[in-house]
């Protein structure tokens, strides 16, 4: 009993260092990510699987999202299960989230239509960030600039 109590607090230990990590990146993070980081943060190893195993209860408790186009997780909202769009950049790998009502309304009847079960509807976008977009154009200017003179 005793030996389960504690495996039962370090793994609530686990989540909520796995839930502080992903609250300070700005994108999704993977497995390995994670592992190397609370090693380093810890002094002691995390091996992936805890990690996982981690991620995986907090997925069911509405927690974590797996962000699959990235091989990643972000965090999620349990007081918000909704539908949710989520923007991936391809170029600095941010992430955020919007409520997407409306989509979710869409996808499930066209999973009803299927025969589909729809579990934990997200859909993942990928794209160029704001940040990224007014980067690249300011280079772009600088560029043309340089160019004339
Ligand atoms: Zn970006």
């Amino acid at each position: 009993m005793r030996a389960q109590y504690r495996r039962l607090a370090a793994g609530r230990r686990l989540d909520a260092r796995i839930c502080w990590l992903l609250s300070q990146s700005p994108g999704p993070l993977s497995i390995y990510e994670i592992a190397a980081r609370l090693t380093d943060l810890s002094g002691r190893r995390c091996f992936p699987n805890s990690v996982y195993r981690a991620l995986q209860r907090m997925a069911r408790s509405g927690a974590a999202l797996q962000i699959v186009s990235a091989n990643g997780w972000m965090l999620r909202d349990p007081e918000d299960p909704g539908p949710v769009l989520v923007l991936i950049c391809e170029n600095c790998g941010g992430g955020s989230q919007h409520p997407a009502a409306d989509l979710g309304q869409a996808f499930g009847r066209l999973c009803r239509e299927a025969g589909f079960d729809l579990q934990r509807p997200h859909l993942e976008l990928i794209g160029t960030c704001e940040s990224c977009r007014t980067t690249a154009e300011t280079e772009q200017d600088g560029g043309r600039i340089y160019a004339t003179l």
